[in-house]
């Protein structure tokens, strides 16, 4: 029943407050999150092995992002929270986070500190699924829980033949290891995945990166790509995201969206034009330098619309204000800027040194996602240019409501 004090409406202001507790519980995670990426999570292999990595669960393909890249036993993928945000695995075997065995089931410690169990994410047969050139799907494809999968189409760059490679990247050095063997995927084979995924319900998004290379083989890389999908599929359009560098030539834009391509993310890193000098040379000296890559991200959002037009920022190697006055210009051009949680990695050249502190990223994505939430933005259009939900995904869906109760759910694309 109803009780009001004065005019004031009692039950009202208890669900009020449970949604309040509830929106600060999703919110203590995305921290979580947020520190688990800085810290990684290491675990006892004698655990880890019970748990069914690499036949109930999928493992980690990608490796670059672990603290030790080589490892004699499968990672995980990834897990979800006790709270329902996904938590891209990383390993630190040094980290206070551990992963132990409670009765053959997975949980979170911190240091002595049980934070809860976790669910890692499931693995279907078709990563196994053999292609006709003999690769297996996931040689070509990364599948990810949104429903979503990516093709990291070479796993080197070409920047590293100049000596300019991006500070913050390990592209090269970690090509050639476990799960990153060298060979350009073919369009064939990508337009093969992609029909598989789709059969499987993991192609409601595609995206579509790799390392520098020369503009016009890139171009014509991703028109051949979206020709075999739009072949095999019958599909006019492509839900999915070409990451592209910035071309010399702007018009080259209009190409990928008359290829079917729904979105495109183009990366500035830095938006300070001095540090993106800096960390950035072969960025800053192949592609017309820091104005042109604004200028490209601009005319993309023209072409290809609002919320269909991705940057990022190496979050973390920039002052905080830097970050948020390139996000709010790129939103004010209907572009989403997301800025990612510098990791500083293994065989990059900023390799040993520190990401600020978990609550400084925090801040930047609480900001990042008002910023988005002011300019229009909606959840979807978040998904469009990035298909995997990160900090700031999860911070706009938690801010937008889209809880229920003290858990996120998972979001799926449409297929
Ligand atoms: S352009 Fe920079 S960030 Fe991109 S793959 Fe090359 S080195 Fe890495």
């Amino acid at each position: 029943m109803t009780s009001t004090l004065g005019d004031v409406n009692v039950e009202f202001l208890e669900a009020e407050a449970a949604t309040d507790s509830a929106r600060e519980t999703l919110l203590k995670e995305v921290e979580l999150k947020i520190d688990l990426g800085i810290e990684g999570v290491s675990f006892d292999p004698v655990d880890l092995r019970k748990f069914g990595i690499g036949t109930d669960y999928l493992e980690q393909q990608h490796v670059g992002m672990n603290k030790i890249l080589d490892s004699d036993c499968l990672l995980p993928h990834g897990f979800y929270l006790p709270h329902g945000l996904f938590f891209p695995f990383r390993w630190d075997p040094r980290s206070q986070y551990r992963l132990k065995e409670e009765s053959g089931k997975p949980v979170l410690f911190r240091s002595q500190e049980r934070v809860g169990a976790v669910n890692f994410f499931e693995r279907t047969p078709l990563v196994d699924y053999k292609l006709s050139t003999g690769h297996t799907f996931n040689q070509i494809a990364t599948l990810f829980t949104e429903g979503s999968f990516s093709v990291c189409y070479s796993v080197e760059c070409s920047l590293q033949d100049k000596g300019e490679d991006c500070l913050f990247c390990n592209i090269n050095t970690t090509a050639g290891l476990k799960h990153r063997e060298i060979f350009i995927k073919t369009p064939q084979q990508v337009g093969e995945a992609y029909v598989l995924a789709r059969s499987a319900g993991f192609a409601g998004h595609l995206n579509l990166t790799g390392g520098f290379v020369p503009e016009r083989r890139e171009v014509e890389y991703y028109l051949d790509v979206a020709d075999e999908i739009k072949e095999r599929t019958g599909l006019d359009n492509i839900v999915g995201t070409a990451v592209i560098g910035a071309p010399l030539d702007l018009k080259v834009i209009d190409k990928y969206k008359e290829a079917g391509y729904s979105s495109v993310a183009i990366d500035i890193e830095i938006w300070d034009k001095n540090i993106f000098k800096a960390i950035c040379p072969g960025k800053d000296k192949r592609n017309g330098g820091w104005e042109h890559w604004v200028d490209a991200i601009v005319y993309a959002a023209e072409v290809f619309g609002k919320g269909n037009v991705r940057s990022n920022i190496v979050g973390g190697l920039e002052p905080k204000d830097s970050t948020l006055e390139g996000i709010e210009f790129f939103a004010s051009k209907g572009a989403l800027c997301f800025a990612s949680v510098w990791q500083p990695t293994v065989g990059s050249a900023l390799e040993g040194h520190r990401t600020p502190e978990t609550g400084w990223h925090f801040d930047l994505a609480q900001k990042i996602a008002t910023i988005y939430k002011q300019y229009g933005f909606t959840t979807r259009d978040l998904f469009n240019t990035i298909n995997r939900s990160g900090p700031i995904h999860d911070i706009f869906r938690i801010f937008a409501g889209e809880n229920e109760g003290d858990r996120l759910p998972r979001w799926r694309f449409p297929q």
